[in-house]
């Protein structure tokens, strides 16, 4: 069975995550991986939650360790150059310099916020009382929406990250969720984006894939593309849940699985 890549991946420089470049590396072929993509938090215009994403002054470095490894490995891992990007409506024009400035695999779009709200960070849980649960989700998923539109990305991580925490929405509010998940992914059909299938949301209260099989199988539909991620800020977490992730890919009627090299994407079959 050909291992999926793991394309979400963080280093310390996030202030939140642990272990070098080579010791992802080395974690992931004793996982058995063949490819992998680091895809730490970039650098955005600040002020914006600077403790929570590298310096603009640390991408240098970043890349270069990210090169390193890919020549110390190049003979039993390939090792992609990615970056996992808030999205926010305003910060297109400084995305795009930044998609200019590297030559970057691929780009994971991520919302973690909406406004100014980090709505996925614990120690601001409790504003989620104050907008309530079914307004979270329409509000969120209309930039994950607006993401996909942007253009600016390659995948999109945690495509349902709102549940993360196990706020659940009513049996009455699900016809407007379900309206709103369909048309993030008519965006993301439209936009010809990846979705990315994450491991992480197993690591959270919620305890769950992201996204849920609903949405992967109303993506598969579409025909819209799937990447792996894990979501690992360990290196132990590579990998993690590899198995889960593509027997629920297969079971919702996706059948390969997404590569990316110089921001190309190819589709490689699935196997069981
Ligand atoms: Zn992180
Ligand atoms: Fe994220
Ligand atoms: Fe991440
Ligand atoms: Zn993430």
């Amino acid at each position: 069975m050909t291992p999926l890549p793991d394309y979400h991946m963080h280093t310390p420089r996030c202030n939140h995550a642990e272990g070098r470049v080579a010791d992802y590396a080395r974690a992931a072929i004793t996982a058995g991986l063949s490819e992998i993509g680091i895809s730490d938090h970039s650098p955005m215009p600040t002020p914006f939650d600077d403790d929570w994403r590298m310096r603009h002054d640390e991408l240098d470095g970043y890349v270069a360790e990210v090169m390193a490894a890919q020549i110390e490995f190049a003979d039993t891992l390939t090792i992609r150059l990615g970056l996992e990007v808030d999205w926010r409506p305003g910060c297109e024009a400084f995305v795009h310099e930044l998609a200019a400035a590297y030559p970057w695999d691929y780009l994971i779009g991520s919302v973690h916020y909406l406004d100014s709200w980090a709505f996925d960070d614990p120690d601001q849980r409790q504003h989620w009382d104050e907008v309530g649960i079914e307004q979270v989700y329409i509000d969120y998923y209309a930039q994950v929406a607006a993401s996909a539109a942007s253009g600016l990305f390659d995948t999109l991580g945690h495509p349902d990250l709102a549940k993360k925490f196990g706020h659940r929405p009513s049996a009455s509010e699900m016809p407007r969720i379900i309206e709103a998940e369909e048309a993030m992914l008519m965006a993301v059909q439209r936009a010809g984006v990846a979705l990315e299938i994450s491991a992480a949301g197993l690591r959270k209260p919620v305890a769950e894939i992201y996204p849920h099989p609903r949405i992967i199988e109303r993506a598969a539909a579409r025909s819209i593309p799937f990447s792996y991620g894990s979501d690992a800020h360990q290196p132990q977490h590579v990998g993690h849940a590899q198995p889960a992730c593509r027997n629920l890919l297969l079971q919702c009627g996706i059948h390969q699985i997404s590569h990316f090299t110089q921001r190309q994407r190819t589709l490689h079959p699935l196997q069981k």
